[in-house]
């Protein structure tokens, strides 16, 4: 009766358009971010900031937030980890609800996302390492730095790991950030890894360490190396350490620079200083040997790592291109540190197993059978998984540092927002969101009981925080136990 008087005086008034569009604005629009790192809480604050009415689930498979910040950020760079103030505030925020301990692929699928909520991003981040496929990959004393950094920072189930610290040389393959960081935390003094986050274990292991000298080998040229300029000044800077570069990888370097781009110039400006300053005598403890244009091309051991074959190459094109003639270098440790990749951890999803990540554009998931380069189809529907969106390293492949994650789930989230407005994602009916009855997950507040307990740890020894490693523990503080 009320409901026909209702519609009655809204016909009477004309405004029935006005009344269909006002009771849609009503229903909240729930949305779903699959991963707590970087990529799902800068979408969040954009999503919270732009869409009225949105109700967000921020879920993880792990009991705790942050994702690369807490497992991939160095403990010596505790001023990159602040960006935890900000997801904080956007954790706290009433319209939003972190749930920890639920994964996709094992608890639910995307398909009973996408029925429980109106969007759903992706943003699970690139979990596995890649692989050269060389002979004796697999050999004793062959790492990658995945597992190390995942080792020194706490990652659950890596505390067992142990790299063997026990000789004199670590080889790191590949120059990126994160080689420079397994290089830095092998190379710094206890003393000051101590005053970090670090795991205690860690600390232990690399108070017993014996590793002195750490060779970084890149396939390229110093204009091609992937680490950037403060990366590099951090080595330059290690006390203790002397860093040693082989004249003959400078060939051309100096002859180059007036056509480099800015940040290029200035790195490369920078090793021929050091070049240019290096003793031959090196008096100091450790050291640091960034060696060019070899590709690793059999890891040579019976039992354990002896040394590592490595074609020499030549630049063409901008490419390492291998001149034939081979170098074996000594070494007690290999770590591969050559990128990250992503999992498919849902059949259903459009995962390009090439790159690594879900195929899509600009954040929008592509259909199964199309491929970011299909240009022949227009239509929206057509073309795109209807609310289903993916950003960070899952979608753009593992580069650039959290700001670019920033930038790039910050365009997502705008995506999302117009695609709510212009009715691309419709909210013609209530969603109900994750059914958690029966579950073991973890809210917000156990995330604080955690947090409060690592604080507590920490002080006891010094520092920030010593993190819960373990599962069981992790869940049990989180449940006041
Ligand atoms: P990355 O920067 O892409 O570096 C990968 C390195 O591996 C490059 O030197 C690359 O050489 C080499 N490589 C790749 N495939 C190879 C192969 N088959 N054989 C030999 N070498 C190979 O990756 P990342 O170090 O894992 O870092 C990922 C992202 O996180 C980067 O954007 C990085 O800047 C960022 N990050 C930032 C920080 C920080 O800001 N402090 C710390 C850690 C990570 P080519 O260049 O020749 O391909």
């Amino acid at each position: 009766m009320q409901h026909t008087t209702q519609v009655l005086k809204l016909l009477k008034t004309g405004s029935r358009l006005q009344r269909v569009a006002s009771s849609s604005a009503t229903v909240q629009k729930r949305i779903c971010i699959i991963g707590a790192g970087p990529a799902g809480f800068y979408a969040a604050q954009y999503i919270l900031k732009h869409l009225d009415d949105s109700q967000i689930d921020i879920v993880d498979k792990l009991p705790v937030p942050f994702g690369l910040v807490r497992f991939g950020v160095a403990p010596d760079h505790p001023e990159v980890k602040n960006v935890i103030n900000t997801f904080t505030k956007t954790a706290e925020n009433s319209r939003v609800r972190f749930i920890g301990n639920l994964s996709l692929g094992t608890d639910f699928t995307v398909e009973e996302l996408r029925a429980k909520y109106h969007a759903v991003l992706l943003t699970y981040g690139a979990e596995k390492d890649r692989k050269l496929n060389i002979p004796n990959e697999t050999l004793r004393n062959v790492i990658s730095a995945r597992e190390f950094v995942a080792w020194y920072n706490g990652l659950p189930g890596f505390e067992n790991f142990s790299p063997d610290l026990s000789g004199n040389t670590l080889t790191i393959l590949g120059q990126g950030n994160v080689a420079m960081d397994v290089a830095r935390i092998v190379l710094s003094s206890v003393d000051e890894l101590k005053k970090t986050d670090i795991t205690e274990y860690a600390l232990e292991a690399l108070s017993r360490s014996k590793i002195k000298k750490v060779l970084l080998v890149g396939r390229r040229g110093p204009l091609q190396a992937a680490f950037t300029i403060k990366e590099l000044r951090e080595m330059l800077k290690l006390p203790n350490c002397c860093t040693t570069w082989r004249m003959n990888d400078f060939r051309n370097v100096a002859e180059a620079l007036p056509e480099l781009q800015r940040p290029k110039k200035r790195i490369t400006e920078l090793m021929l200083k050091s070049l240019s300053e290096q003793s031959t005598s090196p008096s100091s403890v450790g050291s640091f040997l960034p060696i060019f244009y070899r590709s690793p091309v059999k890891v040579i051991g019976s039992d354990r790592v002896h040394s590592v074959e490595y074609t020499i190459n030549n630049l063409v094109d901008n490419r390492a291109v291998p001149t034939g003639q081979k170098e074996s270098i000594e070494t007690d440790l290999v770590c591969r540190s050559i990128g990250y990749i992503s999992t498919n951890v849902d059949k259903d999803l459009n995962f390009d197993d090439h790159k690594g990540c879900i195929s899509n554009v600009a954040g929008r998931v592509l259909k199964k059978s199309l491929t970011g380069s299909d240009q022949t189809i227009d239509d929206i529907e057509d073309k795109f998984e209807k609310g289903l969106y993916t950003s960070g390293w899952l979608a753009t492949g593992p580069t650039g540092v959290i700001l670019s994650t920033m930038n790039n789930s910050f365009g997502v989230a705008d995506l999302i927002c117009k695609d709510f407005h212009n009715n691309v994602v419709r909210v013609t009916e209530a969603k109900p969101g994750l059914e958690l009855a029966g579950r073991q997950v973890v809210s917000w507040n156990g995330w604080k009981a955690i947090d409060k307990e690592e604080r507590r740890r920490g002080a006891d020894r010094g520092k920030p925080r010593e993190k819960v490693v373990r599962l069981d523990e992790m869940l049990r503080i989180a449940e006041g136990k």
